[in-house]
């Protein structure tokens, strides 16, 4: 980073509302916000779109390396370019929620992520959310912030989040018979009589 640009790093723990705080905070700023979650997407996308297995950890490296991901902005609303062309629309289904969780465990797409992530913040000033954004991405950021949320506020929000994959996982299996993980667990048809259990557990706990 250097010292003409200004970035404002949030981390924290999942439910603490990083990216709706981040969003707001460059807007009153008139910094950029940078979703790092859509980077992670896009690229998901792209080795989807290739039809990549992502067991192949070679092929999935080989692809990145020939990719080029940027962002650009429609007024306040950042658009991920995936070889200049705008895939936003596309990033947002279940299965490329699945592939960007799955492949952002992999260190050499993290590390191209992370060289994009700190041009942005050569380049402008930026408010940046993440796991790894004042430890990793940005460790001189300017400000750094590590968001924290009540517990019971964050289980409530967590329960939401673990809804949204268990119907993902639902979705995932019924329409494509392919598996899906949460965690440590990768579940397959053999789970979803569990797996709808649990989703109607999970509402009544949300409801
Ligand atoms: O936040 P969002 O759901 O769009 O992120 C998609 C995926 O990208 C996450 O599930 C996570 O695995 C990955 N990610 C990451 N590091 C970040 C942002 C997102 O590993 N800073």
């Amino acid at each position: 980073m250097n010292t003409k640009t200004v970035a404002v790093a949030i981390d924290g723990p999942a439910g603490a509302w990083k990216s709706t705080i981040a969003r707001r905070l460059a807007k009153n700023l008139e910094y950029i916000y940078v979703d790092t979650g859509a980077l992670y997407r896009t690229v998901a996308f792209s080795l989807l779109s290739s039809g990549i297995n992502t067991d192949d950890i070679n092929a999935v490296i080989r692809h990145v390396k020939g990719i080029n991901v940027d962002i650009t902005y429609k007024g306040d609303e950042q658009r991920v370019l995936l070889d200049g062309r705008d895939v936003s629309d596309f990033i947002r289904t279940p299965e490329v929620s699945m592939m960007a969780s799955t492949t952002s465990a992999i260190p050499e797409v993290r590390a191209f992520l992370l060289g994009l992530q700190r041009k942005l913040a050569e380049e402008h000033n930026v408010v940046m959310d993440g796991r790894d954004i004042g430890t990793v991405v940005l460790p001189n950021a300017t400000t750094k912030i590590y968001l924290i949320a009540d517990l019971d506020v964050r289980t409530e929000r967590r329960y939401k989040e673990l809804l949204k994959k268990v119907k993902e996982a639902i979705y995932m299996i019924t329409t494509t018979g392919q598996s899906y993980t949460i965690g440590s667990r990768t579940l397959t048809r053999a789970n979803l009589t569990e797996l709808r259990n649990f989703k109607n557990e999970l509402e009544q706990q949300v409801a």
